[in-house]
């Protein structure tokens, strides 16, 4: 007889089987939603703001590029934000410390982790790509670039951030314990009307992580993944999952091999789930766009929203999922 874990291990990959053949199968294949206008795709509700600047931009006329960076900086420079930016939740330690990355639309990638004292780690993020012969820089050396660079020191650890890691630190016993009631990221992906293909992620990671840890959202592949000819992906999540899986780039390469984008999201949901003895309290979402227009949304657990634009259509979208439980 099955012990309970496997038993609901397998009961998980069952019912991700039927959601697949139910949302994406033939049936749903037909109807893929496609656009041939702009198109911007990100996580959480906070994407909605994202989306807007970013759109605003795009119908101006500014490069894809510079529409997505200054998208995710409205979130970054958000002084309620406890998941994204120096207002973020800091580590166990009380430091607040910044992941982030960006790709262009010739595929190119820059990226800083463990960044301290930076408003906007997604500029630092995009002079590492197009300064520096590297794609990634951390901690003090990414902190030392973007001085250099002209960036300014900041304080992080704003008073509610500061009151939250009191408490935890009361309840918790200093113990870290990625939940998914204790991050979230903001991850936009994008299409312009010319079909060219760009992104962002930026994070304060999980709140009260290991001094040190860096998640998934600043790993060309993990967190992000732009491919030029065939499609981007972003994820949000406890970024330990999406690493294990190069979530990202394992669905860009799905869809290179013809997979639409839902069910690519789906596909790389599965490797998490067949991978991981449990999944409690584990939320991820994965969003993927095709270089056609076609988009699709998928998460872990209910609770996943996105934000959507069309033009001038903005909605925020609740992302499919494949076990039923609510996100806590
Ligand atoms: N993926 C981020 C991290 O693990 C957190 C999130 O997206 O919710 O740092």
């Amino acid at each position: 007889m099955p012990d309970r874990r496997t038993f609901i291990r397998k009961t998980a990959l069952a019912a991700g089987s039927s959601l697949l053949a139910a949302s994406v199968g033939q049936k749903a294949a037909a109807v893929v939603p496609q656009h041939e206008g702009h198109l911007i795709l990100s996580t959480w509700s906070f994407g909605m703001k994202a989306n807007a600047k970013a759109m605003e931009m795009l119908q101006a006329g500014s490069r894809l590029l510079d529409a997505v960076e200054e998208g995710v900086k409205v979130v970054e420079a958000d002084p309620s934000m406890t998941s994204v930016g120096l207002s973020g939740f800091p580590d166990r330690d009380g430091n607040v410390t910044l992941d982030a990355c960006i790709m262009d639309e010739e595929g190119k990638a820059g990226s800083v982790t463990f960044l301290q004292y930076i408003e906007h780690p997604v500029s630092v993020a995009r002079l590492v790509m197009e300064k520096t012969p590297h794609v990634m820089l951390s901690g003090k050396g990414a902190l030392r670039f973007a001085l250099d660079n002209g960036f300014r020191m900041k304080k992080g650890l704003s008073p509610q951030a500061r009151q939250a890691w009191e408490e935890w630190k009361k309840k918790t016993g200093y113990v870290p314990r990625p939940s998914a009631d204790n991050h979230d990221t903001i991850g936009l992906i994008a299409r312009s009307a010319q079909g060219k293909l760009a992104g962002a992620c930026t994070t304060s990671g999980v709140a009260f992580k290991m001094y040190g840890r860096v998640g998934d959202s600043p790993i060309i592949g993990a967190g992000l993944y732009v491919d030029p000819l065939v499609g981007a992906a972003t994820a949000t999540g406890v970024g330990e999952y999406v690493m294990r899986i190069c979530g990202a780039h394992t669905i860009v390469e799905l869809m290179r091999q013809g997979v639409p984008p839902q069910q690519a999201c789906v596909e790389a949901l599965k490797r998490i789930v067949q991978r991981h003895q449990s999944l409690e309290g584990v939320q991820v979402g994965f969003l993927a766009l095709h270089r056609s227009g076609s988009y699709g949304a998928y998460a872990l657990r209910p609770g996943f929203q996105y934000a959507l634009s069309l033009g001038n259509n903005h909605a925020l979208h609740d992302a499919p999922a494949m076990f039923a439980e609510e996100k806590k």
